[in-house]
């Protein structure tokens, strides 16, 4: 979805999207919802509301797939990308996220994929305390228990280690 920054009036803009998106970078299982309000600030643009969606991923413990729902702030200033390279832009303020327009078009879609992205953790987890497989017998330590004795595994193999590397 794009917005015609001349249709941003002195009021502002409130837009409301419900689209199914396909983004490669971001495993939706659901519509993406958002509620945007957009104002004019000289030549940035605001861009504040928030973004919803759900997501599968997979825990990076036990490796099961798990659907979370974001719901998740959207602050971004937009700036014109003839500012790339001017020092104008580093009185960046630190709650807001920075962009950059070209043109007379803002792309909605390419916002709201990137706000995603940014809130997708690096290391998900299906639960906090997750407690993953076994290294060993690939066992899912969080439904059954194995018999491997890790801890005295490795700490042996830590002591061969030593042996070798002398
Ligand atoms: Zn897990
Ligand atoms: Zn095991």
């Amino acid at each position: 979805m794009k917005i015609l920054i001349a249709d941003i009036t002195d009021e502002g803009l409130e837009v409301d999207i419900e689209e199914s998106y396909r983004f490669e970078e971001v495993p939706l299982v659901s519509p993406v919802k958002a509620h945007l309000g957009l104002t004019k600030a000289h030549a940035e643009i605001i861009v504040s509301g928030n973004v919803t969606a759900e997501l599968e991923l997979e825990c990076s413990r036990c490796l099961k797939r798990f659907r979370r729902v974001m719901d998740e702030p959207v602050n971004v200033v937009y700036h014109p990308i003839e500012e790339i390279g001017t020092d104008r832009h580093e009185l960046k303020d630190d709650e807001m996220d920075m962009g950059f327009y070209k043109g007379e078009e803002l792309d909605l879609q390419e916002l709201l994929k990137e706000q995603l992205i940014l809130n997708i953790q690096m290391k998900p987890l299906c639960d906090e305390k997750c407690k993953g497989i076994c290294s060993h017998c690939g066992t899912d330590l969080n439904t059954e228990t194995c018999g491997c004795e890790t801890g005295k595994i490795d700490s042996r193999l830590e002591v061969l280690k030593k042996l070798f590397e002398k």
